[in-house]
């Protein structure tokens, strides 16, 4: 475990806001959050879940021990009748992992493209983007329990997936509920990806694209180019102008 110690967290949080951590340990596997909970100085202090920074905004100096999740590996890990199964550590950059899977001729992601941050953050907020969530190619993910060092195995009925919502975000109200915010580290996530694959349209953007370039049935990847260059047009660029993405949900109405 490598403890680093009155660190400066400018560069690790898209905002740009200056800020430090007291202490700070990378990690990378369950062994470093074990070796955490083992210290007998950090082992009783509370943490703090650090992704890519792209999703929060420090109000000053951080006095928690940051967990700063860099799990790596990307493969795939399996098949079903349907789906195909791939597997990205927490660490992973999320647009780099998108990319990775067209690349391995693996499409299902690419209405996420560019969307900042890493896998491991991805469930938290179910990430979501041009009419496609997280939860609709989301298999499995593992995580450690940060209070007991137990590695567990959550399915999506029980991350509880909601719009830009889920358990990871939610207290326990009462015992017995699973409701993990502060709890749980997610070590690495499994996707699964449609072997009968169709493309998600629908959006007046894409539509737009399609129109323009004649063409009626897009590719993957020619989703994926629309929708990186489409997110370059319209948002801000974190590395020029400091953001934290969309401060606002959608408002959801009825038919
Ligand atoms: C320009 C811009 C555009 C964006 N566009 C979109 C968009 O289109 N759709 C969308 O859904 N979001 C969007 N976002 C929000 C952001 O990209 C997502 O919320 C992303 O998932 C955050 O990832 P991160 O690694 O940066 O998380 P962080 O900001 O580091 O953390 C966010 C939260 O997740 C927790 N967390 C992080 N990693 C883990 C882990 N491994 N285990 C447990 N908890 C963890 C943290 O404790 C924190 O509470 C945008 C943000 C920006 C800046």
């Amino acid at each position: 475990m490598i403890v680093e110690r009155n660190v400066p967290l400018q560069p690790l949080n898209s905002f740009g806001i200056a800020a430090r951590a007291a202490v700070l340990v990378r990690v990378r596997g369950e062994a470093d959050v074990r070796a955490v909970r083992a210290d007998a100085e950090l082992g009783a202090q509370p943490t703090f879940v650090l992704g890519g920074g792209s999703n929060i905004v420090l109000t000053g100096d951080v006095k928690p021990v940051v967990l700063k999740v860099e799990v790596p590996g990307r493969r795939v890990v399996g098949e079903t009748a349907r789906h195909v199964i791939v597997e990205a550590g927490a660490g992973e950059n999320w647009h780099d992992f998108v990319t990775w899977t067209l690349d391995q001729g693996l499409p299902g992601l690419e209405n996420l493209a560019l969307i900042p941050g890493t896998v491991g953050a991805s469930p938290v907020q179910n990430i979501g983007a041009y009419g496609v969530e997280l939860q609709d190619r989301f298999h499995e993910l593992d995580a450690i329990d940060l209070l007991t060092g137990e590695v567990f195995t959550l399915g999506a009925a029980q991350c509880g997936f909601g719009y830009r919502d889920s358990v990871f975000k939610r207290a326990a109200a009462a015992p017995g509920d699973l409701g993990l915010a502060g709890r749980a580290l997610i070590l690495r996530v499994r996707f699964a990806l449609p072997k009968d694959w169709q493309p998600v349209l629908g959006y007046l953007d894409i539509e737009r694209r399609m129109e323009e370039e004649g063409v009626a049935h897009p590719s993957a990847r020619q989703l994926y180019d629309w929708i990186v260059a489409i997110r370059r047009a319209k948002l801000p660029d974190p590395a020029v102008i400091g953001n934290a993405g969309s401060f606002f949900k959608n408002p959801t109405v009825t038919p």
